[in-house]
């Protein structure tokens, strides 16, 4: 077995006394569902810095087009939508976090309407779709298949009407730093004016995900997993780092960005073909297209090395043209650019990768494992997805834990000594005079390699192969000392992707969105249980 990454505590060198300082109450990495609720809920009574990377609409949420799960109407029950969210993630999703997610949606949904989020109605009330692996429909969505956008404009607006909370955009977070407890006490990142340092007494990482460890994802470039890795350097314990999961459908142009086309279209009536016209997933399943996300995702696989082809299609030919356009209009416009006529045409689709369901473990009241360092969102993992996400419950997911931790984050901070003088920070990464290199040679090369590898299906060898090529890679770029996001980016990426590669290692069994073709079995006795990994062992 492959042993740890290559470990340094942080990225660049560190002088406090010579940096630029900021000091706030609560500081919240990432402003995507998760870090906008927490910091709604943080600033309360407190003062807030929300910091992400991009611009505000960079992020994965901005992208979510489905909808979020809950249970919304009297036919329904919070039973039914538990049993559901159990039942995909295949026996490792801890009940007592799925019922704290699933009972607190409602209410948090409502609240959503009422700050003014125009979700699609039916007779006044939210209207409720279907999705695969939900046996009721109970999905709300907003302008169609807009809901990440809609959603994130109402909590920017209502972050922008309070006085006490401030964004900073294009803020690169480079590292937690730590005191010699071990507690969290703030953050090093790089804005515009340069390097920064911003004290907090309580830090709410809220990340996102990590699809852009692959060649093929529905994720924007935003999505590297840099929370991962810097938790994982500040010590923080991850979980779960095996399951990513893939989404079945994307749209497949060559050329074009991997546009997710929703699972909703499934859940309306929309099927597979293959390359020959057959619909092929009453062969894989007995839900057909509205079987679980991995298991179409599979199937799609199976059935494109079958018929020797590089994707398979999506058919929404019975779909009323007008519906659809009114619908899922993001969809209609970008097959539209294509020229695609979905009254005739077949949309081209293959899986690619999509969440993350691992991350900093948290506690239900998104603590992590280190003093003052809190989790939310996809960057976290909760136990609400165990081995498998069930589609729309990561928007739910955020808005919970982003007001969890938001309400637990700050808790004990007194407001009157946040500013607190902190001794100087000084840190020196050892001298390296190696040879530059061309981190998005890099950064492509681990990409295609988790693909061909790390991807839908896995087995020992390649595995092993992976780890080994990630820690020659790393021999040479984890010594570098960067002065921009893309070496930083490439960095973490290297350490997330061999967390992963060897999660997925020594998980030999099949659960959930991991697949090994050399142990295609589950196996309870061995392995229901959370891998768990941090550099401290
Ligand atoms: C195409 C697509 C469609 C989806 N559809 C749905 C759906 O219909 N329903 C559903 O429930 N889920 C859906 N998902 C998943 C869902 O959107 C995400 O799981 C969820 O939005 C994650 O929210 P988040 O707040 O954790 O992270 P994100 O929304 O990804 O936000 C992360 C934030 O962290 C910031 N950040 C990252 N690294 C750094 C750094 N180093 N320094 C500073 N800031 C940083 C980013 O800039 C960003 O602001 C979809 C995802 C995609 C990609």
């Amino acid at each position: 077995m492959i042993g740890q990454p290559e470990f340094r505590r942080y990225l660049v060198n560190i002088d406090s006394g010579s940096m630029h300082q900021l000091f706030t109450d609560c500081l919240v990495i990432g402003a995507g569902i998760a870090g906008l609720r927490a910091a709604i809920e943080a600033a309360r009574d407190h003062n807030v810095v929300v910091v992400c990377k991009g611009a505000l609409h960079d992020s994965n949420t901005w992208k979510a087009q489905g909808g979020i799960a809950s249970v919304l109407d009297k036919a329904d029950t919070f039973e039914s939508h538990i049993a559901d969210t159990l039942n995909t993630g295949c026996g490792l999703s801890d009940e007592k976090i799925v019922d704290l997610v699933v009972r607190h949606g409602p209410e948090l949904i409502e609240q959503l309407l009422r700050w003014g989020t125009e979700f699609d109605l039916t007779d006044g009330h939210i209207a409720a779709t279907l999705e695969g692996g939900h046996t009721h429909p109970r999905i709300a969505h907003a302008h169609g298949d807009e809901t990440g956008r809609v959603v994130a404009e109402v909590l920017i607006e209502k972050i922008r009407q309070n006085p006490k909370i401030k964004i900073i955009e294009n803020f690169y977070t480079i590292d937690i730093l730590t005191n010699d407890e071990n507690q969290c006490i703030g953050i090093i990142g790089q804005d515009s004016q340069g390097l920064q340092i911003i004290f907090s007494a309580a830090i709410i990482l809220a990340t996102g995900g990590a699809g852009q460890l692959y060649r093929e994802t529905t994720n924007p470039e935003v999505a590297t997993g840099d929370g991962i890795a810097i938790g994982y350097r500040a010590g923080a314990v991850l979980a779960d780092m095996e399951f990513m999961q893939f989404h079945p459908t994307t749209l497949y142009i060559a050329g074009a960005s991997r546009a997710l086309i929703t699972e909703t279209l499934r859940g309306e009536g929309a099927t597979l073909l293959d390359k020959n016209g057959y619909r092929f997933m009453k062969d894989y399943h007995e839900s057909a297209e509205l079987a679980p996300r991995d298991i179409v995702s599979r199937a799609i696989l199976s059935q494109m090395l079958k018929t020797e082809s590089t994707h398979v299609y999506l058919d929404v030919r019975k779909f009323d043209k007008t519906y659809f356009e009114k619908r899922f209009p993001a969809i209609n416009e970008l097959c539209e650019s294509f020229d695609i006529d979905i009254s005739r045409d077949l949309i081209p689709v293959r899986p690619s990768a999509h969440y993350m369901v691992g991350g900093v473990k948290t506690d239900s009241s998104a603590r992590t494992s280190i003093e003052n360092l809190y989790a939310c969102g996809e960057v976290a993992a909760t136990g609400l997805h165990g081995a498998n996400r069930l589609g729309s419950n990561s928007l739910l997911e955020g808005l919970v834990f982003g007001r969890i931790a938001g309400h637990q984050a700050p808790l004990n901070v007194r407001t009157d000594v946040a500013h607190i003088k902190h001794p100087p920070i000084k840190y020196q990464v050892p001298y390296s005079n190696r040879t530059r290199l061309d981190t998005t040679d890099v950064r492509n090369s681990l990409r295609a390699l988790m693909w061909r590898n790390v991807g839908i299906t896995r087995s020992d060898q390649p595995l092993e192969e992976s780890q080994e090529i990630i820690r020659f890679w790393q021999r040479y770029v984890m010594d570098k000392i960067f002065d921009a996001p893309a070496g930083w980016e490439c960095q973490n990426m290297l350490t997330v992707c061999l967390l992963m590669a060897r999660s997925a290692q020594q998980r030999r069994e099949s659960r959930g969105v991991h697949f090994r073709s050399d142990f295609p079995q589950t196996d309870d006795e061995q392995f229901k249980k959370h891998i768990e990994i941090s550099h401290q062992g």
